[in-house]
């Protein structure tokens, strides 16, 4: 088997380890092709490309864009992006700049119930300081004995209805899948499963993303279980997306699999690796 995985996370965004250690640790789990698709970020690439390099280990430089859909935050990766093009960069400053506001707006939510210090306590997480997220605040809420384990936290306090959500405007999709093909890159949905859209405005936002250019749809992906990758071969088949295996790898506890042990793509979908933008 040809073991790729076409998403994971350093430490320039939400994962725990620097990026050439992501590298190290891929290909050390049989990875032959390996995309780093920090969120909302390129600073991480340089780093990990050059260790794949090193290593002999195919590699895509990507991004994972924040986009809001109808009130809802959806992520799109592009793949095979760019990393110099001044379109995407701006586009994606863009996106980080609200980042600050919404963590100091989390934070004082999260001390009206009872967490104090968050801010700090999730900075202490974080290396990259323009992207602080809800996994550095999880983090520091399980440091504090508020829940046992990140999941648990976005359960209590970080999803919407929860005392520590702020909603937020990122991108539009329009706009990050224009930026994602200027910089030559392949727009792909991350983790369909994982929203929480009826199966009527599943269908409709699948158009809107295959309408602005979107090219595929992550399958075999860490966050799907069995029934989410026949659900979503399906609709790759039936809309014409090409299909991806990714990890979303964050860090070795962070929960889900390790990279190169997502679940494999079924036999038969074309792979979104084999699109000519991907291929060395
Ligand atoms: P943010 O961009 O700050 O909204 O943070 C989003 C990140 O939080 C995602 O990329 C995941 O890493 C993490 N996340 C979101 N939902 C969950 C969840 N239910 N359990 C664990 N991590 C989550
Ligand atoms: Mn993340
Ligand atoms: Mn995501
Ligand atoms: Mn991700």
């Amino acid at each position: 088997m040809f073991n790729v995985d076409l998403h994971c996370h350093s430490t320039w965004s939400d994962g725990v380890l620097p990026p050439a250690a992501v590298v190290e640790r891929a290909f050390a789990n049989g990875v032959e092709l390996l995309a780093l698709t920090d969120h909302d970020h390129l600073g991480g690439l340089p780093e990990a490309q050059t260790r794949a390099a090193e290593l002999g280990l195919g590699f895509i430089p990507g991004v994972e864009v924040s986009i809001s859909w109808r009130h809802q935050t959806i992520h799109v990766l592009g793949l095979g992006v760019d990393a110099s093009h001044t379109g995407l960069q701006a586009g994606l400053a863009q996106v980080r700049a609200g980042r600050d506001a919404r963590a100091q707006g989390m934070a004082d939510a999260l001390a009206r119930a009872g967490i104090e210090g968050a801010f700090e306590g999730a900075m202490r997480y974080c290396a990259n300081p323009a992207l602080l997220g809800r996994s550095h605040f999880a983090r520091y809420i399980v440091e504090r004995g508020f829940a046992r384990d990140t999941r648990e936290v976005f359960e209590r306090y970080l999803v919407p209805g929860r005392p520590g959500y702020v909603e937020h405007e990122w991108a539009t999709l329009e706009e990050a899948i224009a930026w994602i093909l200027e910089a030559g890159g392949v727009p792909v949905l991350a983790h369909p499963a994982r929203y929480r859209l009826s199966p009527q405005a599943l269908e409709q936002f699948l158009a809107a993303f295959k309408a602005c250019g979107g090219l595929g749809i992550e399958v075999a992906s860490g966050a799907h279980d069995e029934n989410d990758i026949r659900r979503f071969s399906r609709i790759a088949r039936e809309y014409g997306f090409l299909a991806s295996r990714a990890s979303d790898f964050h860090g070795p506890h962070e929960g889900g699999p390790d990279l190169g042990r997502a679940p494999m793509l079924p036999a038969g979908l074309p792979a979104v690796w084999d699109h000519p933008r991907l291929r060395p």
